[in-house]
């Protein structure tokens, strides 16, 4: 057994908060952090690579592995299904991994309800100002003024969950907020149900104890 056990770190934001971006700075500081390819029905962006940004299938094969559970959660979420495929991330934490999702409120709270519940750290990013939250999503380019309008519209449903969360930042400064997620990551790693191996060491610490008696 791994001397200690995967986390499952959870990023949730209202789109276009930087969850995709501090998740990218958070995989480039430890590769060993396994993110969470998502299963989703939308079609892939420009520049989106299926296998590596989702796995892009259709709603027939989504509802079959959700039927089959094969997803460690799921949701609808901007008229689209999202789920987040179970074994990869079973067998990443098995090998003390810790695995990253960019998921919303609904998959938070399922795999805080789920056996790996105990397991979780999550983290939920808050924008400085909605002005700002607007102006992130038009200058990141990838969406229709249609698109910004449905998840400006849904941004207060997802911001309305921030108190369902471990730790909340406001992404105002990216660094700061990189640097704020990297001490929780590395504190949380050290809370109790993370180190399977303390039980042991205890019991060796008292047998040279009373050795020494
Ligand atoms: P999400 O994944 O939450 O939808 P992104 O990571 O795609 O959001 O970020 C949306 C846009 O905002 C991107 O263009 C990104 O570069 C930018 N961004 C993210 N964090 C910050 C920040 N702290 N300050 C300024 N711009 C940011
Ligand atoms: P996007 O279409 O911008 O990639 O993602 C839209 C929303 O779906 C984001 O809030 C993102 O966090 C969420 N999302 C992405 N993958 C999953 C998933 O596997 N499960 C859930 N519950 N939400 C997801």
């Amino acid at each position: 057994m791994s001397n200690r056990r995967g986390l499952l770190i959870i990023l949730s934001s209202p789109s276009g908060a930087g969850k995709s971006t501090l998740s990218r700075r958070l995989r480039d500081w430890d590769e060993t952090i396994a993110f969470s390819v998502s299963a989703t029905t939308r079609a892939p962006r420009p520049g989106e690579v299926d296998g590596q940004d989702y796995h892009f299938m259709t709603q027939a094969q989504f509802k079959q592995d959700v039927a089959a559970g094969e997803m460690l959660e799921h949701a609808h979420v901007f008229g689209n299904f999202y789920g987040s495929p179970r074994a990869p991330v079973q067998a990443a934490i098995d090998a003390g991994r810790d695995v990253l999702f960019d998921i919303d409120w609904q998959g938070a709270q399922q795999i805080r309800n789920s056996a790996l519940g105990a397991h979780t750290l999550s983290i939920f990013l808050l924008p400085p100002s909605i002005r700002e939250l607007h102006r992130r999503l038009e200058t990141r380019g990838q969406d229709t003024p249609e698109v910004i309008a449905k998840r400006m519209e849904k941004s207060w449903d997802e911001i309305s969950h921030w108190d369902g969360y471990d730790f909340v930042l406001i992404n105002d400064n990216l660094d700061a907020t990189e640097a704020r997620l990297k001490t929780i990551i590395e504190a949380t790693r050290l809370r109790r149900s993370q180190q399977p191996g303390l039980t042991a060491h205890v019991r060796a610490l008292q047998t040279e104890f009373e050795e020494m008696q």
